[in-house]
């Protein structure tokens, strides 16, 4: 580590801060918060650096715990527009089936890019698509997240159950589930890191269950046990989807997910909205975590999260931007607007502060990866931090700070740091040129349009 990452830097005075006993900020040595500053005090340490924060809200770095990078190269698409989530899926699976190596790296470096200058700080993917060209997509997500520098937790997705078993996806995007045991195996021996301050980790994920098998669900966590890693998937998203697991298996979603020894606290589910109050209880009492995806959910009218009866049962809520074919963006800092008002519908205002919101996205979200290194402004963790300007138009005559944030819909972090390192600068990634990234990402979703039409 460089001498310049080891000085030690105050943020000073921020306008408000998401944190207890910071009001006179943080300070921050190496790629940890070393100490917070309350109010009418000053630093204990000897500072070698000061920026001064007193016209930024100053955050921990939010963390987006779903999402699929390579959906960026078909958002508004037009053959999946106005669809619910099956059907929506047939249109788009045969020209996700296309995508190329290189459509893999760019299409993560946008995303990433995106959740950054967001304020997004730790981001988990959801890789599924394993045609035969894209063997090393998850290899290639990990590069970009090394280039761009951010903490990410990605998933080895998988699909094994094609249309000729009965499942949703296309054959040629199916694998046996040898290779993909085999694959998740080797993922987690090349890439998972578990040590304190991990910036790349490994979870398995199989799609859904109306797109793997019975024994991939049950030898996949026999595995995750094995390695010590996570389970993620997609569950209970749609009506659809519970009617395929009474049809398929005889079994509701969560009985399913019992039977193939998913109910533990190592599992987090992408979703999770149509649950009955036997089932909550019983995922609250097993600690399976909960990824609340507001605007995907608005977007395909899936239904709305149960997420405070959840919490109430024990269960952890993080939050998720989901793919950007079902956002469409990757906004971080907007997704918690949507969350705190789509929550809202069902619990009322008193209930959903935007505390709250800010709590879902951070601890709530780190909880779900299985991380108590980040989502907290506090001594001892990972310096993880989004600041945001007020000098909008949209934020003119606020008065709360803090809530001014979220309820005057920010858009764009002005400052980001992570593991110690400043990633954004006056609202740019260092060192990158958007306007190329733009236009490579661009080409990229054109040609794969050009291809799938072939
Ligand atoms: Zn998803």
């Amino acid at each position: 580590m460089s001498s310049k990452t080891q000085s030690i830097v105050w943020i000073k005075k921020p306008l408000a801060v998401f944190a207890e006993n910071a009001e006179v900020g943080v300070v921050i040595q190496g790629e940890k918060i070393l100490e917070l500053v309350p109010q009418g005090q000053s630093p204990k340490s000897q500072i070698d650096e000061v920026y001064d924060a007193s016209d930024s809200v100053l955050l921990p770095g939010l963390i987006n715990t779903h999402h699929h990078f390579y959906q960026t190269l078909t958002r508004a698409y037009p053959e999946a527009l106005n669809k619910e989530l099956f059907p929506w899926l047939k249109s788009l699976y045969k020209v996700w089936a296309n995508i190329q190596p290189e459509m893999i790296s760019v299409s993560t470096e946008l995303a990433l890019s995106e959740l950054l200058l967001s304020g997004c700080t730790t981001a988990s993917d959801h890789h599924y698509l394993f045609p035969s060209q894209l063997e090393s997509a998850i290899d290639i997500q990990v590069e970009e997240a090394k280039k761009l520098g951010m903490r990410v937790v990605l998933t080895r997705g998988s699909m094994s159950l094609g249309e000729k078993d009965g499942g949703l996806p296309p054959q040629s995007v199916v694998q046996t589930k040898e290779q993909i045991l085999s694959d998740s195996e080797r993922l987690i021996k090349t890439h998972h890191d578990k040590s304190d301050g991990a910036m790349i980790q490994i979870a398995l994920a199989p799609c859904s269950p109306f797109s793997v098998s019975t024994d991939l669900m049950i030898e996949t966590a026999e595995l995750a046990k094995q390695h010590d890693v996570r389970l993620h998937t997609h569950l209970a998203e749609t009506i659809d989807e519970e009617n395929f697991c009474l049809e398929k298996f005889g079994l509701r979603t969560v009985d399913y997910l019992e039977s193939v020894g998913w109910l533990s606290d190592q599992t987090w589910l992408a979703h999770g909205i149509h649950f009955n109050k036997e089932e909550i209880q019983k995922l609250g009492q097993a600690g399976v975590g909960i990824c609340h995806c507001p605007t995907s959910n608005m977007m395909l009218a899936s239904g709305i999260c149960h997420s405070l009866e959840l919490e109430e049962a024990g269960s952890i809520i993080g939050l998720g931007v989901d793919g950007s074919a079902s956002n469409d963006g990757s906004n971080m800092i907007a997704e918690l607007r949507q969350a705190m008002y789509l929550q809202r519908l069902r619990y009322g205002a008193s209930k959903i502060t935007h505390q709250k919101a800010y709590h879902w996205a951070t601890k709530g979200s780190a909880a779900l990866l299985g991380r108590n290194d980040i989502g907290e402004i506090a001594v001892g963790k990972q310096a993880d931090l989004a600041l945001f300007k007020l000098d909008e138009m949209r934020f003119s005559g606020s008065h709360d700070a803090l809530a001014a944030l979220l309820l005057c819909g920010a858009q764009k972090a002005d400052r980001v740091m992570v593991a110690g390192n400043w990633k954004v600068v006056d609202g740019c990634i260092v060192g990158q040129d958007s306007s190329e990234l733009i236009s490579r990402h661009s080409d990229a979703a054109k040609q794969l349009r050009q291809l799938s039409s072939i």
